[in-house]
């Protein structure tokens, strides 16, 4: 690890009048689901006012072990069948990356795709998404969420280069940018959910922090290992409200 070339960054706040809950839990029916993903409609989202900074620092030069996740390995033909549940993962070693929300440091566990994206953006989802993970020490879970384009080559080619396949081994990738993964300005869409595969827990915090590019050839390299695609429905906001960083208006409207 090279602590000294971490990068930290602040989104900063608007410091106008008025707050929004982070995840608009005050404003859920009690009871109500609250399950991952949802589509977020531009023109409902409600503007963050104080709302407590996302800190990250993640390291510039991470080791991951990237695998395949399967979710039939008791099957006889396991080993060939997708699930939509199953995705390429990235375990992140301890201390690598972690992000601070209200003074609670989330550890990120690891990083892994869906195809196509599984949040959308008034309907229209991306060709992918990819998910990392965080826990804090007990074991709340916070995701940021990366809505990937078809563009120019982007820190995630470095793991979708070289997916291994169901059953394979996991494959070490070296030297990897975790915080090149993220947009540069980090302006997320933020809501409480629910993990999106089972057991779909939920007290999930989400920032959908933006978007970035890969390459047209690292997309079709993941959706050859899921041609039928790894993502779950969007689901009800059941009377949640879904809160927008100052500047998200920003990269929502490029999707
Ligand atoms: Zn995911």
């Amino acid at each position: 690890m090279h602590p000294s070339r971490r990068s930290v960054l602040t989104v900063p706040l608007a410091a106008a009048l008025g707050a929004a809950t982070l995840g608009g839990t005050s404003a859920t029916a009690s009871g109500a689901p609250q399950q991952s993903p949802v589509d977020i409609r531009t023109r409902d989202l409600v503007r963050g006012r104080r709302l407590p900074p996302l800190h990250v620092r993640y390291d510039h030069h991470a080791q991951v072990s990237l695998a395949y996740v399967t979710r039939d390995a008791g099957s006889p033909d396991g080993c060939l069948v997708r699930d939509v549940e199953e995705t390429e993962q990235a375990g992140v070693e301890p201390g690598a990356g972690w992000v601070v929300v209200d003074d609670v440091r989330y550890d990120l566990l690891q990083t892994h795709f869906h195809t196509p994206s599984e949040h959308s953006v008034d309907g229209v989802r991306t060709p992918m998404e990819q998910h990392l993970v965080h826990s804090s020490a007990d074991g709340r879970l916070l995701v940021l969420a990366v809505l990937l384009q078809e563009g120019s080559e982007g820190e995630a080619d470095r793991l979708l280069s070289v997916l291994p396949d169901e059953c394979e081994d996991p494959v070490p990738v070296t030297d990897v940018d975790l915080r090149a993964m993220l947009p540069r300005r980090l302006s997320a869409v933020r809501y409480a959910g629910s993990l999106t595969t089972a057991p779909y827990t939920e007290g999930v915090q989400w920032f959908v922090v933006g978007t970035q590019t890969v390459s047209a050839a690292g997309i079709e390299r993941f959706r050859e290992v899921f041609p039928e695609g790894d993502s779950r429905e969007t689901q009800p906001l059941a009377g949640r409200r879904l809160v927008a960083d100052p500047g998200a208006a920003a990269w929502l409207g490029d999707v």
